[in-house]
């Protein structure tokens, strides 16, 4: 009977738990909780008997990869995977997966929103503006991308998208303008949202030359990794342009000069929220669950990151 380590620092909802077990249940499959641990050598106790392993944020150090004597999966509950060690699971031949897609309604859901708030001033009474007729560019059309340009073409925004990496037919059959070229984007659009992921090619890639390219009513709205956003560039346009914006899931490092001298002009999450709903959590979970039955009954390894 395989064995499923379900390692979570921060527990899943008790519905999605209920339902990763009993997806297990009908696998035939025995299902065993690490939660709320403190300290790491829990987990590194834990794996070393398991063939299978779900993780939200956890640190899947090499320490972890090499006490799973049995690990053939490790599966991160969520889009991002630079918890696991993947180059120590690939030399160990363990598949490491994410779950792309699963969250990814929750973070356009809040790119949208904290537009709306910031627009409104904080709901703080005041006057505020509208997103109906005026120009969002989407950076990166992948999962939350495509999400967020539905939603703002809903919200009866003018949407354009700039991605090298997805057909600009695909993009146009959603009713979604396509910039070929990424300052283009940026020029056209009040608004951006930043659905890039962290790699060499995008650290510090959205930088001056786009910011200070966008028209007047400038507003950045960033839920990807902080790291995408050349800093300098940013305090540089906040001092030079009264009327740049930037919105981000998470404050950048820069967030106590933007908060004591731009009021109005930003918003930060207090902490990472984007996938912060029950929804994702469920879908998450139940989709880390389903891989793993997936890749143990008939090796299919979609969705493995460390090919
Ligand atoms: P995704 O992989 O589905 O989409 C990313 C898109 O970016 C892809 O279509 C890709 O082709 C495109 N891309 C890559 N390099 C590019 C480049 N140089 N220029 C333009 N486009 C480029 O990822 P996703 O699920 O849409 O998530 C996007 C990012 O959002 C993730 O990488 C993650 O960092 C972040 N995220 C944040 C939260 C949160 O809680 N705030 C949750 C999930 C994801």
């Amino acid at each position: 009977m395989p064995k499923v380590l379900l390692a979570t620092e921060k527990p899943f909802a008790q519905v999605a738990k209920d339902g990763i077990g009993k997806i297990f249940r009908k696998a035939g499959y025995e299902l065993i909780l690490l939660e709320k641990y403190t300290d790491h050598a829990d987990l590194v106790k834990a794996v070393s008997s398991v063939d299978a392993m779900i993780v939200r944020s956890d640190k899947v150090d090499r320490q972890v990869i090499v006490a799973g004597k049995n690990l053939k999966i490790v599966v991160r509950a969520g889009a991002g995977y630079d918890n696991i060690d993947l180059e120590a699971a690939s030399e160990k031949g363990i598949v490491v997966m994410n779950t792309p897609g699963q969250n990814s309604n929750a973070v356009a859901e809040l790119a949208i929103g904290m537009m709306i708030y910031l627009d409104r001033n904080y709901f703080n009474g005041t006057s505020g503006t509208e997103l109906r007729g005026k120009t969002l560019g989407i950076h990166g059309y992948g999962n939350v991308g495509k999400i967020v340009g539905h939603i703002a073409g809903c919200f009866g925004m003018e949407v354009y998208a700039h991605d090298p990496y997805i057909d600009k037919v695909l993009i146009e059959n959603d009713g979604i303008k396509y910039a070929g070229d990424v300052k283009d984007l940026y020029s056209r659009c009040q608004y951006v949202s930043v659905n890039l992921p962290a790699n060499d090619e995008t650290k510090e890639s959205v930088n001056y030359d786009l910011f200070s390219a966008m028209p007047e009513g400038a507003t950045l709205v960033n839920t990807a990794r902080k790291e995408i956003i050349c800093e300098k560039s940013l305090l540089k346009i906040f001092s030079e342009r009264p009327d740049f914006r930037y919105i981000s899931d998470i404050a950048p490092d820069c967030k106590e000069q933007i908060a004591g001298n731009y009021e109005g002009r930003y918003f930060f999450t207090p902490k990472k929220m984007g996938a912060q709903t029950a929804e994702a959590n469920i879908n998450a979970g139940l989709a880390a669950a389903k891989q793993i039955v997936n890749f143990i009954t008939r090796g299919d390894v979609t969705f493995q990151v460390n090919k």
